[in-house]
């Protein structure tokens, strides 16, 4: 009894799971483009590391991309479009355009055909691709993929924004697609479980971008559901707006938003920027530095932009008890740079772009360190300190000098001093670098102005008339603007 229970259960047993073995074993893997089963002699592959690897030219060639083989070179080279894509099996990088860009895995060749992981396929042949570990399927859309305007190349696509941007700007850039950090290969299945594939490219259901509507200078941006996070990054040079959906896939019915003339930005662009997981892009093309705030209500994200508002603080020198140099005529230098502050305050009195903040305005002292305080807690975005110069015993020196301390104000000192020299008529006595504090303790691009000599009798006189202290607020006028990009009404 007891030997043939225990037989019986064992053919069960065998009856139960043999089959399903064979089965899941033999069973090839489909590649469905757009819904429909294509039909290749070369099937995807699960490697041994859980990576589902399919055939390049099955797949490319179903998405209308021309493929070659230069089988000296074990090179692969794929054109589609405008874009270029280059790989050489076992090599694990793929070069797109010229940039080159890690795989997770390397391609490799099988019974004479070349293979890409689905991961390198769906980021760089602009297609949207998903594994499904419960129909053994990978699923190719086309249809997901937009890229707006139809004209932009845009670089955010793919994911290579970082790799193709100018290097100033790589620290500030969100984190790109890294491949060898990402949530596949930190994930490390049990060993029983190595070769189910759904362990690893299992897919949490996304919520769809659904439509993205300008609204005056606001853009609304629509969601099927409500669960999502977001996250905004600016980036300069050019000056851009970057948004990222987590957990977000785009509707297929998402169109390109239309966007109506406006003074702060002039398109709108989103990817499929991350699949697995799901990530989307949205990019603002900004014409100016905005000042914006963004707000999830439900299922709707609103950005508002508005142009932005550069705090320029303008340090009249010295003041009150501290007059500063004198000039050989008994003149002081404190009236002179208040003189000149005022001025340059008056020239910015509607400006809707630049706010002014004094340091003084009238005959007082502020320390340095209260100058240097006021700045930097209110988050300026420049620093401007005016004085005029002396040197006892050389009365012969004369001219105008433009000082900064810290690298990043370089830039600024550069632009502002040949106006400033031009505004005095002076000798041009150069840009010079020193440890002034108001100028090294800010911590925003910051220069302190030497108009002039105060112990030269010629500079001392120019400096006070009316002229050319208006010429000199002119030329810091100028420089601020340009700086900041602002055209002059
Ligand atoms: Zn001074």
């Amino acid at each position: 009894m007891e030997r043939r229970r225990i037989l019986f259960l064992f053919l069960i047993f065998l009856f139960l799971l043999v089959p399903s073995v064979v089965m899941a074993a033999e069973k090839p893997i489909q590649i469905l483009i757009d819904g429909k089963v294509v039909l290749s002699d070369a099937p995807p592959i699960m490697t041994n590391t859980s990576r589902v690897i399919v055939p390049v030219r099955v797949i490319s060639e179903n998405l209308g991309y021309y493929v070659t083989y230069d089988s000296k070179k074990k090179e692969v080279n794929i054109v589609s479009g405008q874009d270029r894509i280059r790989f050489v099996l076992n090599q694990a990088t793929l070069w797109k355009n010229g940039t080159k860009i890690a795989l997770d895995v390397a391609p490799i060749s099988k019974n004479g055909r070349s293979f890409l992981p689905i991961r390198a396929i769906s980021e760089n042949f602009g297609a949207h691709v998903k594994w499904d570990a419960s129909t053994q399927s990978v699923a190719i859309d086309t249809k997901v993929d937009t890229v707006v305007p139809p004209s932009e190349t845009g670089n955010e696509q793919n994911g290579q924004e970082q790799t193709t941007d100018k290097p100033t700007d790589t620290k500030e850039e969100p984190s790109p697609v890294d491949e060898t950090t990402n949530d596949e290969t930190n994930q490390k299945p049990d060993q029983e479980n190595q070769n189910d594939p759904s362990q690893l490219e299992e897919i949490a259901p996304s919520n769809e971008l659904q439509t993205i509507v300008q609204d005056g200078t606001s853009l609304i941006i629509e969601t099927k559901e409500t669960e999502f996070t977001h996250k905004l990054i600016e980036l300069n040079q050019p000056n851009r707006l970057v948004i990222d959906l987590e957990g977000m896939i785009l509707s297929p019915n998402l169109k390109s938003p239309e966007i109506a003339e406006n003074e702060l930005f002039s398109a709108v662009r989103y990817s499929q920027f991350q699949l697995n997981p799901d990530q989307v892009r949205i990019v603002v093309d900004l014409k100016k530095k905005v000042d914006y705030s963004i707000e999830k209500r439900d299922n709707l994200l609103i950005l508002q932009m508005k142009p932005k508002v550069f705090k320029v603080v303008i340090d009249a020198g010295h003041g009150g008890k501290d007059p500063g140099t004198s000039g050989v005529s008994g003149t002081r230098e404190k009236d002179f740079n208040l003189a000149v502050a005022l001025l340059v305050n008056t020239l910015y009195q509607n400006n809707q772009e630049i706010q002014v903040i004094m340091t003084r305005d009238s005959d007082t002292y502020p320390t340095l360190d209260e100058r240097v305080e006021l700045a930097n807690s209110l988050g300026a975005d420049l620093f401007i300190s005016i004085h005029a110069n002396a040197m006892t015993g050389k009365p012969d020196v004369s001219g105008t000098e433009t000082y900064y301390t810290h690298e990043e104000s370089r830039f600024f000192a550069q632009l502002i001093h040949p106006y400033l020299v031009e505004a005095t008529g002076f000798n041009d006595r150069g840009i010079r670098t020193a440890g002034f504090r108001v100028i090294k303790y800010t911590t925003m691009p910051a220069v302190l102005l030497e108009s002039g000599y105060l112990s030269n009798s010629g500079d001392e006189a120019a400096l006070f008339t009316p002229e050319t202290q208006q010429r000199i607020a002119q030329a810091i006028f100028k420089a601020i603007n340009e700086y900041f990009g602002i055209k002059e009404a």
